[in-house]
């Protein structure tokens, strides 16, 4: 259960609502896959989604958004009327621009000029500030967006720059909510818990609770996509937004995963849809490439397990891309999605 106020009314009933937005962050529900899960055959494990797009901004990133801010307050860090200042266009801004509006700081945000005018009209629409940079710069190069926002931090008085990837609120945020959630829905039943890798908070924290709490017991497994670096690759371009990295973020503990599974883009474009089609869940594409790695890891469990795979965000932000046919056409995607196949799972 969400958290909820209840005040008496004068007849004694109770009004039952939050004091604000923030508190509805996190306690999301498990669904259970039934769909998509049905070639694992009658020996298959419990298969269920944690969703995430059931937080207010809309992922799992609001779980960060608010520990970051939390521990910037507490530290010092972050002063009243100050600002907040954060290289990102996605799904961490949202959580941060909600956030700073409750909490009355300023957001800035900085974007690279590849990212959709939707995504920059939601941060805009929380009353944030949104700088676009060129994308065709070296990172060192005074125009890039690593360097505008560095700037903007170190000039802007009262700024305030969250880094995400270093930040250890991150994994902790996952280690101290999302970890004891799915212990307690799942009355440590849980055996296996699969995630998609981005900065690695969500994989390190919740991996490292679960690990703990079970003794050992939870199996986590981390997705990623071909050609990033967790699963071996060097970087190499993948078109599945919000996870895989071109370099080793502080914020991913790599004592946690016993396994990390690469799944390629057409494979997770490929099972995204189907989660909206089949299961009702219209979800993004890092969703898709989550449960296309928790097939396979499901493959070798039996109906005495229980499998969790966290989807960070919903669809929204992907129709013109992922749910879009052309797009999907123009990249080759588009029978392999029509057939509704997951290469690797057949193979
Ligand atoms: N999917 C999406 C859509 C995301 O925005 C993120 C966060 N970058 C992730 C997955 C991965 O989560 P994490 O950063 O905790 O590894």
């Amino acid at each position: 259960m969400r958290a909820a106020t209840g005040r008496p009314t004068e007849e004694g009933a109770a009004v039952q609502y939050v004091e604000n937005v923030i508190e509805l962050v996190g306690d999301t529900p498990l669904v259970r896959l039934t769909s998509v899960t049905r070639d694992l055959g009658p020996d298959a494990p419990l298969v269920l989604a944690k969703v995430e797009y059931l937080n207010p901004g809309g992922s799992v990133k609001d779980r960060i958004a608010v520990r970051m801010v939390d521990a910037a307050e507490a530290s010092g860090a972050l002063q009243p009327g100050g600002t907040i200042v954060e290289p990102t266009s996605g799904n961490t801004g949202i959580g941060l621009a909600l956030v700073a509006q409750q909490r009355g700081y300023r957001c800035v945000f900085v974007c690279p000029d590849k990212v959709g005018k939707e995504k920059i009209d939601v941060l805009k629409a929380y009353g944030a500030e949104v700088h676009v940079c060129p994308t065709a710069v070296d990172p060192l190069d005074p125009r890039s967006y690593y360097s505008v926002s560095d700037r903007l931090a170190r000039e802007t008085p009262g700024g305030w720059k969250p880094d995400q990837y270093a930040n250890p609120a991150n994994p902790r945020s996952h280690y101290e909510s999302t970890g004891p959630e799915i212990w307690a829905q799942t009355e440590g039943r849980i055996t296996c818990f699969v995630t998609g890798v981005g900065t690695g908070g969500t994989i390190s924290g919740t991996g490292r609770y679960l690990k703990e709490a079970s003794g050992g017991r939870v199996r986590v497994v981390g997705v990623d996509p071909e050609g990033s670096v967790y699963s071996g690759g060097t970087g190499r371009p993948y078109l599945v937004e919000g996870v895989g990295e071109d370099f080793w973020p502080e914020a991913y503990d790599r004592t946690v995963a016993d396994e990390i599974v690469a799944v390629s883009d057409g494979d997770s474009f490929t099972m995204t849809r189907r989660l909206a089609r089949e299961e009702g869940l219209l979800v993004g594409g890092s969703c898709g490439m989550a449960v296309a790695g928790a097939l396979r890891a499901a493959r070798r469990l039996t109906k005495d397990d229980v499998l969790v795979v966290l989807l960070p965000d919903g669809g929204r932000g992907y129709l013109g891309k992922i749910y879009n046919d052309e797009w999907m056409a123009d990249y080759g995607f588009l029978e392999q999605a029509t057939q509704g196949t997951v290469g690797e799972l057949l193979g």
